[in-house]
């Protein structure tokens, strides 16, 4: 089983997990050909989905962290090639609090204070 470090609670606990069906945020992103990963995290609860997209050799993923918190906070990367996710493949990111996109700095410091929330509620 393929185990990641959680970003949260630093723990190498987050695993692949089965999408919910009824998962509200989930079902925009998902449709037949789009090949989708949701990892979850068994000591905190961080978590992240990501949906692959390629349309006419043009290839898109994206990342929402947190499902279930409001506004949903997702970046989806332009890929140059469809073969794999690496920093140097990646064209452009593009950020998104809700239906907002924002800069990147303004999305990190977003997302790292739910990690931290998260890690606080945990060692508590
Ligand atoms: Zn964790």
């Amino acid at each position: 089983m393929d185990r990641l470090q959680c970003k949260a609670c630093g723990s190498h606990s987050m695993l692949p997990m089965e999408l919910e069906p009824d998962e509200p945020d989930a079902i925009d992103l998902l449709t037949d050909d789009h090949e989708a990963r949701f990892y979850t995290c068994h000591v905190c609860g961080d978590n992240w989905l990501s949906v692959r997209r390629v349309e006419e050799g043009d290839c898109k993923i994206t990342f929402v962290h947190q499902m279930g918190l409001q506004p949903l906070l997702k970046r989806t990367a332009h890929m140059t090639t469809p073969i794999l996710l690496q920093e140097e493949t990646v064209e452009r990111w593009d950020y998104f609090v809700g239906d907002d996109e924002v800069g990147e700095n303004r999305w990190r410091d977003t997302l790292s204070d739910r990690r931290q929330t998260l890690r606080s509620i945990c060692s508590n």
